[in-house]
């Protein structure tokens, strides 16, 4: 995906000064998380939603994500899918470490994402 100030992830740092905070809200197709497993899958469009301002030399953002993911199981290795929560994602990046008008967290959301997926699942059958 390339770098473009209309996509959902960018947020144009001119909008946030004097103390504006923008509210973030977006769903996107799972395809920006890039994982190209076998046995990991992201079926359903990834939702986020939080806000951006600057404070004093950052511009912090604080976002919330969730979507589905598809595993195998740890115990029966069937695949299932359970959902897939981002408590909170903060960001705070130096201005002066911005080179443009705008800031994309799609990398940050990324990786923060996929962090969250679990290493170990079991499906509901094990469940009692
Ligand atoms: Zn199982």
């Amino acid at each position: 995906m390339r770098f473009s100030e209309t996509d959902p992830f960018t947020l144009m740092i001119d909008r946030l000064r004097d103390g504006h905070r923008e509210l973030i809200a977006g769903s996107v197709p799972a395809d920006f998380l890039e994982v190209k497993e076998e046995e990991l899958s992201f079926p359903h469009p990834v939702s986020f939603r939080g806000e951006a301002y600057l404070a004093e030399d950052h511009l912090i953002i604080n976002l919330e994500a969730k979507t589905d993911c598809e595993l195998p199981c740890s115990l029966c290795n069937e695949r299932f899918m359970r959902p897939l929560h981002l408590p909170t994602l903060t960001l705070a990046i130096a201005i002066e470490e911005l080179r443009k008008p705008f800031y994309s967290f799609r990398d940050e959301l990324r990786t923060a994402l996929l962090l969250e997926v679990p290493a170990f699942a079991h499906c509901s059958s094990h469940n009692n």
